[in-house]
């Protein structure tokens, strides 16, 4: 065992996964994570890695989707997020869904039985107390106040602001499954479960806009004075915000009808409302697209006019909570080291990344980073032609306009050439991916000291 110690501040996605490939290469680390005896207003258990909202980890579609491609880097890197993720899946289409308890708890387990790992339970409120010889801050979206101002004091940066919104639960026994039929969009799925992954409330024209004016005319939770220019993150808009940019944006959004068809009496829907399971019991659903910042009492009233949900009991009503992130490219080095302060790196979602998948591979990544310094190795950045390097080459690179940001194909740095005369978008995605296929390969070699 190293002699060196790591301190992780943070036990969520990124601090886990840190903590993880940390001790893969022998090297000990003290992860402090201030739940349950401090709370952040989105968790609700004392679990590591807990999912604060939807239990998807979006496409795992490695051949045509970014996030798809991530998954796979994080697989062929032994991530410890992704791979108790593929062991706590529940069917979802193509998308990539967990059963939230089982995945927080196996990681929990893990943790606790690495001996390699110190799980200590207290909050970090300033950073210059931590004697370890490296710290990595993955404290996320709801970092406490506290730690937040010494980052500031620390790094002389502003830190930024957005809102995330969560969609509602509802328990499966209260659900009317008469008038609603399970089936994913355009029977997608290599088995049965797949392809009824999502159970479908459908709507008629009238009932459609009918929904969309009571939303419109809904109460929204009030924001303080100073939180009213605060940006939503565009990929997680509370429905709301898209009913009031016009009557039919949920309709080509969350609300989607395509390649759904009502077996029962071969009706299209206008529009439909998506359930997906939340656990393997399947006694919980979340309500699929559908974060609203709605008061309670008018939310419950508006999502009981949904066709099947007339008697829903809610586990949770949605809600919104203010995330906070660095301004990464001004702060970070190529390590992912405070340029004021390169005994502390930051890692997840505070770095300026947006989703759980994002936040846990930057969290493999600096884990990989801080080890590798610690082991007196030279390593430098995955290619940004694979997708954990364009999502780190996007935090460095410097931007006057800098928002957090889900791995998108526009962020990959694949050559022209590769992509000469390939019109259609599929070709374009197989060749993004297939060329970040062998880079990351390749990489991966320069850090794995194992
Ligand atoms: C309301 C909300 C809804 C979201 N919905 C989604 C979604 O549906 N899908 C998606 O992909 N992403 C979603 N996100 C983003 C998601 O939270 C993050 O992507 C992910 O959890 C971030 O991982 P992380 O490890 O950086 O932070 P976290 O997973 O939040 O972990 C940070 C940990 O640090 C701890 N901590 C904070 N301050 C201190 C301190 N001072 N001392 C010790 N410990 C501390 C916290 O308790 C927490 O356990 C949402 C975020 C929010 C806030």
């Amino acid at each position: 065992m190293v002699k060196k110690k790591v301190a992780i501040v943070g036990g969520g996605l990124a601090g886990s996964e840190a903590a993880w490939q940390l001790g893969r290469m022998g090297i000990p680390t003290n992860l402090y994570e201030m739940r349950p005896n401090k709370n952040t207003p989105a968790h609700k258990t004392s679990l590591l890695a807990e999912l604060v909202c939807s239990n998807s980890f979006r496409s795992d579609d490695d051949m045509n989707n970014a996030v798809g491609q991530l998954h796979w880097e994080m697989r062929v890197a032994d991530g410890l997020i992704i791979s108790q993720g593929d062991i706590s899946r529940i069917p979802a289409g193509s998308a990539m869904a967990v059963d939230r308890m089982q995945f927080s708890s196996r990681i929990t387990d893990l943790i606790k039985n690495n001996s390699s790992i110190s799980l200590i339970q207290k909050e970090i409120t300033d950073l210059k107390q931590l004697k370890e010889d490296h710290v990595i801050i993955a404290s996320g979206p709801l970092t406490s106040n506290n730690l937040a101002q010494s980052l500031i004091e620390l790094t002389g940066s502003k830190n930024l602001y957005f809102y995330d919104a969560i969609a509602p639960t509802v328990y499966a026994d209260s659900i009317d499954y008469e008038s609603t039929w399970f089936q994913s969009r355009y029977d997608k799925g290599e088995t049965i479960e797949e392809r009824e992954a999502y159970l479908n409330c459908p709507m008629t024209k009238d009932e459609y806009y009918e929904f969309v004016s009571k939303i419109c005319k809904s109460n929204k939770a009030d924001f303080n004075n100073w939180e009213k220019d605060v940006p939503f993150f565009s990929g997680c808009l509370p429905i709301e915000v898209m009913a009031s940019r016009g009557k039919d944006t949920l309709r080509f959004g969350p609300m989607k009808p395509i390649g759904l068809t009502n077996p029962k009496n071969e009706i299209k829907p206008y529009a439909v409302v998506q359930l997906r399971k939340e656990n393997k019991e399947a006694t919980l659903y979340n309500i699929v697209g559908f974060q609203t910042k709605i008061k309670h009492s008018r939310q419950a009233e508006i999502l009981r006019s949904i066709c099947g949900l007339q008697d829903a009991r809610f586990a949770r009503l949605g809600g919104i909570h203010k995330n906070t992130f660095l301004n990464s490219p001004d702060i970070l080095d190529h390590y992912f080291q405070l340029k004021s302060y390169p005994k502390v790196s930051l890692a997840g979602q505070i770095t300026g990344v947006e989703g759980y998948v994002e936040s846990a591979a930057i969290g493999l990544l600096v884990g990989r980073m801080v080890g590798a310094k610690i082991l007196g190795k030279e390593v430098v950045l995955p290619p940004p032609n694979t997708a954990l390097g364009a999502l780190a080459h996007h935090l460095i690179t410097q931007n006057d306009n800098f928002q957090p940001m889900n791995i998108n194909f526009g962020l990959f740095k694949s050559t022209i050439d590769n992509l000469k005369g390939k019109k259609n978008r599929r070709e374009r995605y197989s060749t993004y991916t297939s060329i970040a296929k062998s880079s990351f390969q390749s990489w991966l070699k320069t850090v794995s000291f194992f």
